[in-house]
């Protein structure tokens, strides 16, 4: 839809025409190879940016860089100098905030004002800064004659973190967050949709008193610059965000050297509401957890099974909400909806919305992509609402990463918890009830990272973020986050010579 309050300024350092350069060893350089891929802004299909394509010679030079920093300088400094580092780093991401916030908006198509939602990525570096002082091992009781033993939590070294362009700014903060505050290195490796973020974070990094080659940015393809740094024989650690295909891949890649993973994947949602909730509070929360960023959301409860004596309100109150909101370019502060990121994510929603109706799901709202005014040179789905669908539908199983919300009629809580369990994906689940004692046997029953009660979505770097069976390894954010970048050492002392 079309509106005339007016844009912000697009003021960014970024944002002029020369190619953007890899950060390797402290340095800005070109790729290796002199090659550079466009960046696109999904609302306009306009090019924004060139970004250097950093390929396998660019990888094996940054983990170079890493290693370097990760054995010399970087290991010298104390946990408070690294605290130090964070919270100096937190500071300048909140006095940049606008400019960062305003490159996920043009060159991933995140809505303006939701970017402007909350202060998540200050937050987690303000987090992390306090766990430096507190990582420790223990003394341990053991049972040996003549043994005194202790533990040692040590920096599992350099790091390849790879990540997907859905929340770029978000991304690129909880992967290099962590890592500074174990002593671990980095090469950050930021999706090619959408990399200005990262670049821009980059150069702020830069202003830090940190040594060269602790935080690196290679820009590029994923099956050449991520495939290099997943298959490399010195990094010890990867990271990654995206879908589950491409974990698999990396869980085979990675297997030369064993590298330690942690893996955030694709899901398939549900979120389950009973006719005791409140009803508008649900329909709402379960509309917008699928909406909410064009549907790009790992997360997002894209199942809605909804019992059957208010099964026809829910999907008419959902529809209401799906065609209330603004579909536009990211810029306009009226927009609800902005684009998908790409013409090959258009083309993969799209298909889902034709999946859908041939497999004889009902259209109660949306259905097709948006083409009207302006609109025709972005990549718009209009928010979408299946109703009458079933388990099999390929809407009901597979990850679309779209605005498209299937919803299935149910009658029991046993059958609802079998069905919602019978994915291959584990990652978010919501539970809409007033009944506090079916809100936590349906929260227990649910085999999925994380459960919402009575809303959906609420995230804090305090809590830990990730997935069971095919959503993922591992937690991000929290202690348990922190953890993935540790190791344990054991140390045995005799005492009796
Ligand atoms: P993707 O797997 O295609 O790409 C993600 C990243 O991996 C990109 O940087 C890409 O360049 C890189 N990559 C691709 N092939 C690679 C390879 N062979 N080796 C190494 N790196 C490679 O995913 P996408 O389509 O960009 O992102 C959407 C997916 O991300 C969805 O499945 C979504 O659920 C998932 N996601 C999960 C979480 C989570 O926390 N669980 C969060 C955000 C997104």
């Amino acid at each position: 839809m079309e509106t005339t309050r007016p844009r912000p300024a697009v003021e960014s350092s970024r944002l002029d025409a020369s190619p953007k350069r890899l950060l390797i060893g402290g340095d800005w350089v070109p790729a290796r190879s002199g090659q550079t891929f466009p960046s696109i802004n999904p609302s306009t299909g306009e090019v924004i940016g060139e970004l250097a394509e950093g390929g396998a010679a660019d990888a094996d030079a940054a983990v170079i860089a890493a290693r370097r920093a990760f054995e010399g300088p970087w290991s010298r400094f104390t946990p408070q100098q690294r605290q130090n580092v964070l919270l100096q780093l937190a500071d300048i991401v909140e006095a940049n905030i606008d400019e960062l916030r305003l490159l996920d908006v043009l060159d991933m198509g995140a809505p303006i004002r939701r970017t402007r939602r909350s202060n998540r990525v200050v937050e987690t570096l303000r987090y992390f800064a306090g766990w430096t002082t507190k990582i420790h091992g223990e003394t341990v009781p053991n049972s040996v004659p003549g043994h005194f033993s202790y533990t040692v939590k040590e920096p599992v070294g350099v790091c390849a973190n790879i990540v997907a362009w859905n929340g770029p700014l978000g991304a690129a903060v909880s992967k290099i967050a962590p890592v500074l505050a174990t002593g671990c290195t980095v090469i950050l490796k930021p999706a090619e949709e959408a990399s200005l973020t990262a670049i821009r974070l980059g150069e702020l990094i830069q202003e830090l008193d940190l040594p060269p080659g602790v935080v690196n940015i290679v820009t590029g393809y994923g099956h050449t610059a991520g495939a290099a740094l997943t298959e490399h024989r010195d990094v010890d650690k990867v990271h990654f965000t995206g879908s589950t295909a491409t974990g698999q891949r990396i869980v085979r890649a990675s297997a030369g050297n064993l590298k330690r993973l942690s893996l955030e994947l694709g899901g398939k949602s549900p979120d389950i509401i009973f006719a005791d909730a409140d009803i508008e509070a649900a329909a709402t929360g379960a509309a917008m957890s699928v909406f909410a960023n064009s549907g790009q959301v790992c997360y997002a409860g894209t199942r809605v099974f909804v019992e059957r004596p208010v099964y026809d309100e829910v999907v008419a109150r959902m529809s209401q909400i799906a065609e209330s909101l603004v579909v536009g370019n990211s810029l306009d502060e009226a927009t609800d909806i902005g684009p998908v990121v790409s013409q090959a994510q258009l083309d993969r929603v799209t298909g889902y919305l034709r999946a859908g109706a041939e497999e004889g799901a009902r259209t109660v709202a949306g259905g097709s992509r948006r083409e009207d005014g302006d609109l025709a040179a972005g990549y718009f789905v209009a928010p979408t609402v299946f109703a009458d669908v079933e388990d099999d539908m390929r809407i009901a199983r597979e990850e679309i990463f779209g605005p498209i919300a299937a919803v299935l009629p149910f009658d029991t809580v046993e059958e609802v918890t079998a069905r919602a369990n019978r994915s291959e994906f584990g990652l978010g689940g919501g539970v809409w009830t007033r009944d506090i004692g079916r809100a936590h046997g349906v929260a227990a029953a649910l085999k999925t990272g994380m459960v919402w009660v009575n809303g959906y979505g609420v995230g804090d770097p305090a809590m830990p973020h990730g997935g069971v069976k095919m959503s993922g390894w591992g937690r991000e954010y929290s202690i348990h986050g922190l953890d993935e970048y540790l190791d344990v050492k054991s140390v045995w002392i005799r005492t009796d010579i």
